[in-house]
């Protein structure tokens, strides 16, 4: 069996059409890479992945878990000697998988977070207990303790499909 990648030759104009401008400007001098913590700890490498972009390599990178390992950080785009727009363009790539169906369970899990309180994370009870030993309420004043925000908060999500973008709640 092959393990020939075949490129689509439109997936680069459409990272670039969606605001991705500073794709082409990379000429992969790995800084990014040398500057990625995701990469310290797991195979991620931030210079291929781009790479990869421009080469149309869109069947290998929208299923593939590297697309999430980046943890937009910025460190990568303030050392860029080109100014590519690294994070933006791997969160519009992450928008293309995600309309694919794929999502990494970690942040389906944020995802779901949010559905549920709308924060992506949670008030935990030790943050409940050091608010009120400060004199405030247990919730913050946000959708947690606004139960109107909270309601216009799940309307909105509805009208965007994010549930079913999720895999469901
Ligand atoms: S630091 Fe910038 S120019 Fe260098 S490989 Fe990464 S994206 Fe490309
Ligand atoms: S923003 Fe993402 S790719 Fe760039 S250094 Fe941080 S984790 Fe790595």
């Amino acid at each position: 069996m092959s393990n020939v990648k075949i490129p689509d030759p439109d997936f680069a104009q459409s990272i670039i059409d969606a605001g991705g401008k500073t794709l082409d400007l990379c000429y992969q001098c790995g800084t990014c890479t040398g500057s990625c913590p995701s990469g310290r700890t797991t195979a991620f490498r931030t210079r291929q992945l781009i790479r990869k972009a421009q080469l149309g390599l869109k069947d290998d990178i929208l299923p593939s878990e590297d697309l999430w390992m980046c943890t937009t950080c910025y460190s990568c785009v303030e050392r860029c000697p080109r100014d590519v727009d690294i994070v933006d363009i791997i969160i519009l790539m992450r928008n293309m998988a995600v309309q694919k169906g794929y999502m990494a369970e970690d942040h389906k899990k944020v995802g779901r977070s949010l559905l549920k309180t709308g924060h992506t994370v949670p008030a935990s009870d030790k943050l409940k207990q050091l608010r009120v030993s400060m004199g405030l309420s247990a919730d913050p004043p946000t959708t947690l303790a606004d139960p109107q925000a909270m309601a216009d908060f799940k309307k909105i999500m509805a009208k965007t499909g994010f549930e079913k973008l999720i895999g469901g709640a």
